[in-house]
């Protein structure tokens, strides 16, 4: 069996982001104390796999995971090492998201002293309004800053995250933005396209006329002017939104898209035992945390999935990774080969330039990674 990630929710944050539908409230010390209790309980009294694979990732993710001290970063370190088995320090992805401005150098270093070792780094944008209107709670200078600080603390992996299609943004803008991420060079780039959710600021601003309609074609050409621009850098394009200088992909994400088990601890924690089953806790912290101090399960969802619909599963999944999909393998695996099961639909994928087939593999072409939920659609 492959080596299995583990996720922590952390679902505190310093303010909330105009745009944010994530599941995260303010964070508060007390809150945030009995938060970490039930999370080390909910990972010792862990059975929901018999033989659980070793552990080689574990992400901290949020919300702003970087709100937590070092020493409660530890506790929870502790208690997976206790309840798992985990592969050495060599050979272990341990990330955290981190927002600009949230951390100060010498808790970077702790960070990094109790195991970090990769940040996932929410930049977003380095343009000061842009922020603003996203209700972000920090500056492109504390972002600047905070990254020298990543540096100077030893995190030599650092992923950014980058949002492009914000209302009013221009290409010229975007392409300011790009040249100073890059100028950074961090290992790696996470790019969103601004998605807006009904019940969020963001979007009650947009339906008041107050913020402009995010302009979906702009956007396209943001993707490809990133792709050109970073690849041009060195980056390499390996997943949809993914794109990292050289052996440096997130080796926990490419779990999500390869099939590969992860366990999730925490509220609103997704998990997946690498085969059949998948499963999801209470989304909100205060009956989370309720569950766990009872003995009870805070998981509130299982989905035991058909063979189908985890061959489904795996290639839209496994079609995000720009390596794409072994369909020999996939065939010995699900007893399905889509160039006969979907015969009709890869034709029709092929003809628009959606997808290319390389030998066995099958892959979205960079006009197919803009149209994906066309293509994925079919699969499900
Ligand atoms: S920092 Fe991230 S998780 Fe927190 S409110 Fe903003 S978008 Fe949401």
């Amino acid at each position: 069996m492959s080596s299995a990630g583990i996720y922590i929710h952390i679902p505190f944050c310093r303010s909330r982001c105009s745009y944010c539908d994530f599941a995260t409230g303010i964070y508060e010390g007390t809150l945030a104390t009995s938060y970490v209790d039930a999370l080390v309980k909910e990972i010792v009294a862990w059975r929901d796999v018999e033989s659980p694979a070793a552990i080689d990732t574990i992400y901290f993710g949020g919300g702003t995971p970087s709100l937590l001290s070092a020493s409660q970063i530890q506790i929870i370190l502790a208690a997976i090492h206790t309840r798992f088995v985990v592969k050495a320090e060599a050979d272990l992805e341990v990330t955290m998201e981190m927002n600009p401005g949230t951390v100060t150098p010498a808790l970077l270093e702790e960070f990094r002293r109790v195991g970090v070792n990769r940040a996932s780094f929410g930049a977003q944008t380095f343009d000061d309004r842009e922020l603003a209107r996203l209700g972000r709670s920090h500056t492109a200078q504390e972002t600047r800053e905070t990254f020298t600080h990543l540096r100077a603390a030893g995190f030599d992996n650092v992923s950014f995250d980058l949002i492009a299609g914000l209302p009013g943004q221009t290409l010229d803008g975007w392409k300011r933005n790009l040249d100073e991420a890059l100028g950074l060079r961090p290992e790696h780039l996470s790019f969103y396209l601004l998605e807006v959710h009904e019940g969020t600021p963001l979007a009650e601003h947009i339906r008041k006329g107050m913020q402009p309609q995010p302009d979906d074609d702009l956007a396209a050409q943001m993707y490809e002017l990133m792709l050109d621009r970073a690849g041009a850098a060195g980056y390499e394009h390996y997943e949809i939104s993914n794109l990292c200088l050289p052996g440096f992909e997130s080796r926990h994400n490419t779990k999500y898209w390869t099939g590969a088990p992860y366990y999730g601890f925490g509220c609103s924690a997704h998990s997946y035992d690498g085969s059949l089953r998948r499963w999801s806790n209470e989304r909100d912290v205060a009956r989370y945390t309720a569950l766990v101090q009872r003995d009870s399960s805070p998981i509130v969802e299982r989905i035991e999935l058909s063979d189908h619909q985890a061959g489904a599963e795996a290639l839209f999944l496994g079609l995000r990774m720009m390596q794409g999909v072994d369909l020999k393998r996939h065939h010995s695996q699900f007893g399905d080969d889509p160039r006969e099961s979907h015969q009709a639909d890869l034709a029709r994928f092929q003809e628009a330039g959606l997808i290319e087939f390389d030998g066995d593999l099958i892959k979205l072409t960079r006009s197919g990674t803009l149209l994906s939920n066309e293509v994925f659609s079919a699969f499900v």
